[in-house]
């Protein structure tokens, strides 16, 4: 399938700590308590200040799959959605569509709260295992999807903390 110039012009890859970027919202590869981690979701912590673990507190916990969105507080950006990626477990164990729904219910609360501009991590290939590439494939497949059928949020942002990570995003985008 040939992405459209206009659909192109709402996805963007970029490598950067997603800590550091003014956007509407940044996503955070969280845990199911939502009382912090390590990887993203620490540097998010860290870098929101104990404002953003106070209002966690008060969600109560996140199912796998599923999204929570709070104040940014410290943060440049305005919001954290909270989303709970699957751990990796051989793939056979629903892995590929709980990814999926993670990707899909982020962008549900954006448009929800009228966000424009969005940022996601990797989510899930960290500590959590799950491949790379079948993770990209999954995230660039299912933000495609949304954003097909809905005008908000106007841009997402992939963002890859690392180079390999962005040319695998650049790569699975350009298959599309
Ligand atoms: P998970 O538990 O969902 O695997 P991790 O935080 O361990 O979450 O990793 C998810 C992805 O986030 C990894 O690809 C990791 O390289 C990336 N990452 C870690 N810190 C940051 C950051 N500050 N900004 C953007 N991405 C980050």
């Amino acid at each position: 399938m040939e992405i459209s110039s206009e659909l192109a012009r709402r996805l963007e890859v970029i490598q950067d700590d997603i800590t550091r970027l003014r956007l509407d919202a940044i996503v955070n590869a969280a845990n199911e308590s939502l009382l912090g981690g390590g990887g993203v979701d620490g540097a998010i912590h860290r870098a929101a200040g104990p404002d953003l673990l106070a209002e966690c507190r008060t969600i109560g916990g996140c199912p796998t799959g599923q999204a929570r969105i709070t104040g940014g507080y410290n943060l440049p950006s305005g919001h954290v959605i909270h989303t709970v990626g699957p751990v990796w477990r051989g793939g056979e164990a629903g892995e590929p569509e709980l990814l999926a729904a993670c990707y899909r219910n982020s962008l549900k609360l954006a448009t929800e709260k009228n966000i424009k501009t969005i940022g996601f991590p990797a989510i899930s290939t960290g500590v959590y295992g799950y491949p790379r590439e079948k993770a990209a494939e999954i995230a660039v497949k299912e933000v495609l999807h949304y954003l097909e059928n809905h005008q908000f949020p106007e841009k997402v942002f992939f963002v890859c903390f690392d180079q390999e990570t962005a040319v695998l995003y650049q790569k699975v985008l350009q298959d599309s």
